[in-house]
């Protein structure tokens, strides 16, 4: 980091004046807090016993033979909630309970991240209120009703474009007019400094593990870590402990959608250009007259305009390779693993398989690749079935 907070030219806080003091104190706490003992053995119970930690590190024989080198799946999709997110939300409630917020506040899509975030508020008793775009209430129901479920007030978004986007900049409304009792739990490694470091820092026990459990299989480091894009947390959790390896090909995979001449994706390290976007300068989807640009992918998670700042950074200085996959080719990479391995992948991990499926014929027999897989597929079934053209097979 080149200056406090800051990625190369990315990242930064660039907030309204009235949220200073809480960012403020977060920068301050955090740093003590996480040293402590008390907070490092309740996280490492909760993620042991409530999580599910370690993930396995899983050789996929048939996906490797397929592939023509060593193919092995980091299953995050075994935690508890089905995907990574949880690692993020347990740190974070933590550390909010920590410095004695009352009332936590989250953003949402698809409804993943609020779900986990209500998930953990559940467990530690606290107030949960959950942004999300009323449109996304329609489209995520199942989410929507789980997040209630589980006792968190759920307010619709019905202003812009009813999405995340408005979603996000509600919850960071509301922040500022509560800043004295509520957190706000964000949920990738987006937002002003420090958040992109909290989130990186909570998601990096995916690498950790991942290192260490190549090791013992191999001996050695993997030649690849292959990684899908939303947000990017799951991508960040797993590079973090390779970025020193440089002999680590690191690969980010973002979402086509239609196909990235065709104006309709999220590939935002490919198609964007620096701007700012909920208090943070990264790569963005933009206008030609800087307005923010709406994304489109199949998979809800990565449907997002902005990335994460150090992304941003680690690909500007060459050391992260930036892949992309169409939602057809996702589709496919879905039905692909789950009738090799048994494993029915989120749609957005799927385009994590499909960049794995495009390396085949470049890869050396000798290659270990790891895929992390950030999610299981079972909130995708509508969506797989809606799209399915192969169902009477
Ligand atoms: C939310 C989500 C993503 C995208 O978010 P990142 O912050 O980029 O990791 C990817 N996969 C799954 C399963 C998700 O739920």
């Amino acid at each position: 980091m080149s200056k406090k907070g800051h990625f190369g030219g990315y990242g930064g806080q660039f907030i309204p004046e009235t949220l200073y003091p809480a960012v403020r104190a977060l920068e301050e706490a955090y740093p003590k807090i996480i040293k402590t003992k008390s907070f490092q053995s309740e996280l490492k119970a909760l993620l042991k016993d409530y999580v599910g930690r370690p993930s396995p590190l899983y050789k996929a024989t048939r996906l490797s033979e397929a592939v023509g080198c060593s193919v092995y799946l980091k299953r995050e999709d075994l935690n508890h909630t089905g995907a990574h997110k949880i690692n993020n939300t347990i740190g974070q409630i933590l550390l909010a309970k920590h410095m004695g917020k009352k009332r936590i506040i989250a953003e949402t899509g698809a409804g993943q991240h609020g779900v986990a975030t209500a998930t953990v508020c559940a467990l530690m008793g606290l107030k949960c209120v959950v942004y999300m775009g009323e449109e996304d209430v329609n489209r995520q129901a199942l989410n929507a009703y789980r997040m209630k479920l589980l006792g968190a007030e759920l307010i619709p978004v019905s202003h812009g474009s009813k999405t995340l986007k408005d979603a996000t900049t509600e919850a960071i409304r509301d922040w500022m007019l509560n800043v004295d009792d509520t957190y706000y739990l964000i949920g990738s490694v987006v937002g002003p400094h420090p958040y992109p470091t909290i989130v990186r820092d909570f998601q990096a026990i995916i690498g950790k593990e991942s290192k260490r459990q190549m090791r013992a299989m191999t001996g050695g480091l993997p030649t690849a870590v292959i990684a899908c894009v939303g947000g990017g947390s799951n991508a960040m959790g797993i590079f973090h402990s390779f970025v020193k390896e440089k002999s680590v090909r690191l690969i980010a995979v973002e979402a086509g959608g239609e196909g990235l001449s065709s104006g309709h994706h999220s590939a935002s390290l490919q198609k964007g250009q620096s701007g700012i976007l909920h208090g943070a300068k990264s790569y963005l989807l933009q206008t030609k007259t800087g307005q923010v640009q709406l994304a489109h992918s199949i998979s809800a998670g990565l449907d997002y305009p902005g990335v994460g700042p150090e992304l941003s950074f680690l690909k500007d200085e060459g050391r992260m390779e930036v892949m992309s996959a169409t939602d057809k080719q996702a589709l496919a990479a879905c039905q692909w693993v789950s009738r090799l391995e048994g494993i029915i992948p989120a749609l957005e991990t799927s385009h994590a398989f499909a960049a794995l499926k495009q390396l085949k014929g470049s890869v050396k027999k000798s290659d270990h690749i790891i895929v992390n897989v950030s999610g299981r597929g079972d909130k995708d079934m509508e969506t797989l079935m809606a799209h399915d053209k192969d169902t009477a097979s």
